[in-house]
């Protein structure tokens, strides 16, 4: 049989490369051998710290697939931010929870919903095909669970979610509390990263209706020592500007303890920030009160802001 490719988007995070990894597992259980995790891009330090930590391989690293190549889909669907050839594949599945933004010649699984996790999902998916959620599968779907729900604060949390969490640190045998902010302050490690790094590391190219925007967010303990890099940080931010011709680019620098987020904003558009916010920029930054969360409280608001001028 051919090899099926599952992977998530560009940028991995934790969710999409241990969701390529669990739903593998999930394809190879129900019969397809074939299934190869896969991954579109470097490591991060959170998922680094989660794969040396219960000893997992990372998934395949590839650029593109061949035509006709049959993918899966894991925590995305935008073709946008998903493998570079991929009008020329034939997608299998979709697992998913973010809006839907694909649209496809034939008809294929798909399967997403409104939770804080692809993994969340994949949980119900074992235990609707009746598969084993071994202590490695649930050690992976903990971890990414913690990950894109910051420990179970951010807004995009749902009840789902909250119970998957518990289950699986039963069967992972995992304390999640002290575990989760281990990895997640792992993940606010940026002293390996140029500035061309940070800045890419989890950068979505999001347009606000006609604003063309990048939205990206870095985990943090502490705010100022982001801040320090500031003038580097800007000098990479103008240049991505000028190179993609964008009209705004935002960076989150989000406080994983205190679940609050300073944004650094250029480009022409960067005054739509103080309109949605009802904040002023003080030398290009300000603090979002409570905001920690991209999907939730950023996107909505920046696109209903750009709508109005
Ligand atoms: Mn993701
Ligand atoms: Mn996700």
């Amino acid at each position: 049989m051919a090899k099926t490719y599952i992977f998530g988007h560009k940028s991995p995070d934790t969710d999409t490369i241990t969701s390529s990894l669990v739903m593998a597992n999930l394809e190879k259980a129900l019969g397809n051998a074939d299934a190869v995790a896969c991954r579109l891009g470097g490591l991060n330090k959170e998922t680094e710290y989660v794969l040396n930590y219960f000893d997992i391989e990372a998934p395949e690293l590839i650029d593109d697939v061949e035509d006709d190549a049959q993918v899966i889909l894991v925590d995305h669907n935008s073709p946008s931010e998903s493998v570079d050839n991929l009008e020329n594949a034939k997608i299998l599945k979709v697992v998913d929870h973010h809006k839907l933004a694909l649209e496809t010649s034939y008809p294929l699984f798909y399967r997403a919903e409104p939770v804080g996790c692809t993994e969340t999902v994949l949980f119900k998916l074992y235990k609707e095909n009746g598969v084993e959620v071994t202590k490695e599968i649930a050690s992976l779907m903990l971890s990414a669970i913690i990950s894109d729900t910051l420990l179970l604060k951010s807004p995009t949390t749902t009840e789902d979610d909250v119970e998957a969490v518990k289950e699986l640190a039963e069967i992972a045998e995992i304390d999640y509390e002290s575990y989760g902010l281990e990895m997640l302050k792992a993940g606010t490690d940026l002293s390996d990263f140029s500035i061309e790094e940070i800045l890419d590391l989890d950068a979505k190219q999001i347009d606000f209706g006609d604003v063309k925007s990048i939205v990206n967010q870095v985990n943090t303990a502490s705010i100022p020592d982001v801040l320090e890099m500031q003038e580097d940080l800007e000098d990479g931010i103008q240049k991505i500007i000028d190179d993609e011709d964008l009209d705004i680019f935002m960076l989150l620098i989000t406080d994983i303890v205190n679940s609050n987020s300073e944004v650094l904003v250029l480009g022409s558009q960067a005054s739509l920030v103080e309109v949605a916010y009802d904040v002023t920029l003080e030398d290009n930054h300000a603090l979002l009160e409570g905001v920690v969360s991209r999907k939730k409280q950023v996107v909505p608001i920046m696109t209903e802001t750009a709508s109005k001028l």
